[in-house]
């Protein structure tokens, strides 16, 4: 019979860390620290088997649970020595959702479940707190009507600010029972209108009903664009967690707060985290009261908030600290926390691994390797390779002039600028748009997941730096400045105020979430130094990763950055960025139009001098390193003169007749250029292409060399060939121009011949390839499209319908189509050593800063991965992690060295 509940309470669980797939995090973890003897008010799970059921059967539920709940709940009583039905002393209960991955803010909790207009009184009276018992009645009633009888929440809202307003009462501790009293009376008759039906009074009714309501909002349409962001399936559903109440809202000697073992922001190892005096559950996050810190230490750092936990609650606050430290210890990684002071009383509520900023990972993770909690291989296992590219973010420039308009609280790393949106909707729409924008709001909700994830940055009036706001931005990586209180934000009329001064919609303004500051207009942004403990971690993973990584680079530019962040050479120089420049097109296009060889030679021969120059720059960046040049690869059509001007421009040079150029012009125009008269066919038509640029390439070295007294290791690679033929004439070529620069210079600078595999006949025909080539560089993102029969420029009104009906299960061109374009390369490979065992195989395309990708590469024994400059350290990471993950893969009786 399958067991649909598991109860957990101080000591003693039914369940475990292990047990996450069944009984979702939160349940899975409160069941661990029960087990390691940590104060957890006792509770049970209803198990994602539950969700599963629920969803699959008509939102019913499976015979059985009712009497597990009953009993479930018949132990929790006991734990706590009144049970849910005690008239004089109800138990009251949170009902929490809990899925496999944690998802901040995606499911809401209902608190204080239990009361009703009878058993208020007996709160009141058994806890000597009428204030007390009132304030949990209102909460219960505003949480339960909003999340499982939809009615909506700014209706409670309303009626609450409507009547502090009149009663002249600035916050909610201003009110006393009476106040709460006719509150309550207010809130049904709000239940009545929006819901219809009055507010249900039987505590079994509101039980199920909140648990039916946990399990359908799984199904929501927030918690689908969350599972949609992060890749959650759908099936796996939550849990929900049945817990006995205790009460953070019982005057001054109770609080409740949240925490994390280190901090989420930088990684520092330091208690980090907020808590509330008499407050319950939410009050934290939901910004209406600014919390204080929990250690002193933070407290003096910013203005005086109040009491830093550590100094109002000292004993507390060591029993506390002290369980923080077992829990980092025992699941091995810093820890997110809730807990509730009930009168001087400490609760755990929830331990999990807890959200971070990219630099806190690195931080964290490095520092737990050299404290021995984990080992290095752990460490580099713990990062997310596309993380990283939050560090790559732009920060403030130290030296530009800025005027502050004010400073919040520094919720997410990093600046960003962008025109004012106050609306999640438009952030969405004028993003689609390309266009930048800072979503600003009173505060962030669920709702404003996709707002959120469309702006380059955040910024909200309220909430701390646990508020929803923060937390979502730093899971996002979006730089966030949370709780600028100064604000005054009018959604109507889509303007915010500060500092006398009123920015409208469309105002640019710029965010840093390092420092909290808020300033007008677009600040001047640089790029992050990396170091620290950047650095070792990258060292650490130059040492676990088998494959070398590459930069795709040609501007002197994208060269040094290649070298910045610890690319090992250049994969793909383009050639042809050379050729568009200023007047060099004049020349292009009359080599293009002339109309015989001597014509064109006349022509290469002005660009000769160019591109020996960019070359020159180019090697001398790359100095030791080797340097992949790829032969000249757009269709020509894309040089061709279009308006009256450019062909008039040509002819002036040629000394030639417009009318003539322009029919020649209109002979070049193709149907379909990617598949046209491009990559070695122009070798093949114009050989005098290839000597130029090989004498330029050869030319470019012979005077780095001696620049720099270190020769360049060339590579040079024609694109898009199909058989041996082809390259063997390239090949013909650039060793003739070889032999005839040594017999100029007396120099001969060495290098290698090699070719793209671009298109399926040439991965199939690779190991005929390998013949001539001493290189083969798999170019994934034509091959891709060669293979697909996809145009990528052309995919964007199709390939999101074919991913959203799972017909393709992602976007092939971001990650490679290993079943087939891999197969190719595969293939290839194997073809290609079979001709030249010491054949070196790289690939170059957006894939070699894919981590999917980069893991594929390495099972199929590519040796180099090449990618954008900026995407290096991802590689770097995603290459070691491949290297680790394929070694632990490796089946027994085979030596984990044979594959590393
Ligand atoms: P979330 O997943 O959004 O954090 P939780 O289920 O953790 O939702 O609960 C929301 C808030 O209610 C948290 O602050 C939590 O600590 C508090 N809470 C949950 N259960 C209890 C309980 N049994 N007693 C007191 N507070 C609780
Ligand atoms: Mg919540
Ligand atoms: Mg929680």
């Amino acid at each position: 019979m399958t067991k649909w509940v598991y109860s957990f309470s101080e000591g003693a669980a039914e369940g475990s860390a292990a047990m996450k797939e069944l009984l979702g995090g939160k349940g899975a973890h409160l069941a661990e620290m029960c087990s390691l003897g940590l104060p957890v008010p006792p509770g049970f799970t209803i198990t994602t088997d539950v969700c599963a059921f629920f969803n699959a059967h008509g939102r019913d539920f499976p015979p059985g649970l009712k009497a597990e709940v009953e009993t479930a709940l018949a132990k929790i009583g006991k734990v706590a020595g009144h049970s849910f039905d005690d008239p004089d002393w109800p138990l009251l209960v949170s009902v929490r959702s809990g899925a496999r991955a944690s998802m901040p803010g995606m499911m809401d909790t209902v608190l204080n479940l239990g009361l009703n207009d009878a058993t208020v009184g007996s709160l009141a009276r058994k806890s000597g707190d009428e204030r007390f018992a009132w304030d949990c009645y209102r909460r219960f009633i505003e949480m339960y009507s909003s999340v499982v009888l939809g009615a909506p929440h700014d209706a409670f809202e309303e009626a609450l600010d409507a009547y502090k307003e009149k009663n002249g009462a600035a916050y909610d501790s201003d009110l006393s029972a009476d106040d709460w009293r006719v509150l309550v009376e207010q809130y049904k008759t709000v239940v009545a209108t929006e819901t219809g039906g009055a507010f249900p009074q039987d505590p079994r009714e509101q039980l199920w009903g909140a648990i039916k309501a946990v399990f359908a909002s799984w199904m929501n349409n927030r918690a689908a664009i969350y599972r949609h962001l992060h890749n959650i399936p759908e099936h796996w559903g939550t849990a929900v967690n049945v817990q006995a109440m205790v009460f953070g809202n019982m005057g001054d000697t109770s609080a409740t707060g949240v925490a994390f073992s280190r901090s989420p922001s930088t990684g520092a190892r330091e208690l980090y985290g907020e808590f509330l005096v008499n407050a319950q559950g939410e009050d934290v996050v939901a910004g209406l009261r600014t919390p204080q810190p929990l250690i002193e230490a933070a407290r003096t750092k910013g203005p005086p908030e109040g009491l830093s936990m550590e100094t109002a609650m000292p004993a507390a606050f060591a029993e506390f600290s002290g369980y923080v430290a077992r829990l980092e210890a025992h699941f091995r990684d810093m820890q997110d926390m809730e807990f509730t002071i009930e009168r001087g009383k400490l609760w755990m509520l929830q331990t999990r691994a807890g959200k971070r900023t990219a630099t806190a990972a690195l931080k964290i993770a490095v520092d737990m390797a050299d404290e021995g909690l984990i080992t290095r291989d752990e460490a580099l296992l713990r990062i997310d390779p596309l993380s990283l590219d939050q560090l790559l973010h732009p920060t403030l420039d130290p030296d530009a002039k800025c005027a502050v308009l004010c400073t919040g609280l520094p919720a997410s790393p990093g600046a960003a600028a962008g025109e004012i949106v106050f609306h999640s909707e438009e952030a969405e729409s004028l993003a689609a748009l390309g266009r930048k924008v800072i979503l600003v709001r009173i505060e962030t909700s669920p709702e404003d997941i996709g707002g959120m994830h469309a702006a380059e940055g955040i910024l909200t009036a309220r909430g701390g730096m646990t508020s929803h706001a923060a937390v979502v931005a730093r899971g996002m990586g979006k730089p966030c400045v949370s709780g600028a209180g100064v604000l005054r934000i009018d959604y109507e009329d889509h303007s915010f105020t500060v500092a006398g001064k009123r920015f409208a919609r469309g105002d640019v303004i710029t965010v840093d979430g390092t420092t909290g500051h808020v300033i007008a207009g677009e600040v001047k942004m640089r790029r992050p130094e990396l170091t620290g403990e950047f650095a070792v971690l990258m060292d650490w993973a130059d040492k676990a990763r088998r494959m070398e990584v590459r930069a795709n680079a040609e501007t002197p530019a994208d060269a040094r950055a290649a070298r910045r962040f610890g690319a090992q050479g250049i994969g793909l120089a383009r050639t042809e960025h050379m050729f568009f420049e200023g007047e060099r097109i004049v020349a292009v296009r009359e080599m293009i139009l002339a109309d015989d060889a001597p014509g064109r030679k006349a022509a290469l021969a002005k660009l000769l001098p160019m591109q020996r120059a960019d070359f020159r720059e180019l090697f001398e960046i790359m100095s030791g390193l080797p340097v992949t040049i790829r032969l000249l690869d757009p269709p020509l059509h894309e040089f061709l003169p279009h308006s009256d001007a450019e062909i008039a421009a040509v002819a002036n040079v040629m000394g030639a007749d417009p009318a003539k150029l322009r029919k020649r012009a209109q002979e070049l125009a193709e149907f379909n250029p990617m598949l046209g008269f491009r990559g070695v066919r122009l070798a093949v038509a114009f050989p005098e292409i290839v000597d130029m640029q090989a004498r330029a390439i050869f030319e470019a070295a012979i005077e780095a060399a001696a620049a720099t007294g270190a020769p360049t290791q060339l590579e040079i690679m024609a694109p898009l060939v199909f058989c041996r033929a082809e390259l063997d004439l390239v090949k013909a070529r650039v060793d003739e121009t070889s032999k005839a620069v040594e017999a100029e210079t007396g120099l001969r600078p060495a290098y290698h011949i090699g070719t793209m595999i671009e298109l399926p006949r040439a991965a199939l025909r690779a190991g005929d390839i390998a013949g001539t080539a001493e290189f083969l560089s798999f170019g994934t993102n034509d091959l891709t499209q060669t293979t697909l029969g996809i145009s990528r420029d052309d995919s964007g009104s199709f390939l999101g319908i074919y991913t959203e009906k799972g017909i393709l299960p992602f976007d092939p061109f971001v990650s490679i189509d290993q079943e087939g374009v891999g197969e190719l390369i595969s293939l290839g490979c194997a073809r290609a050593r079979a001709t030249r065992p010491d054949i070196k195989l790289g690939v170059c395309g957006e894939h070699g800063g894919d981590p999917e990708s980069v893991a594929f590469f390495d099972r199929v024994g590519i040796d180099y991965v090449s990618c954008s400059p900026f995407r290096a350290p991802i590689a770097r990471l995603a290459a070691a992690q491949a290297a680790l993950r394929n070694a632990l893969q490796t089946p027994p009786g085979r030596s984990a060295d044979a594959t590393a």
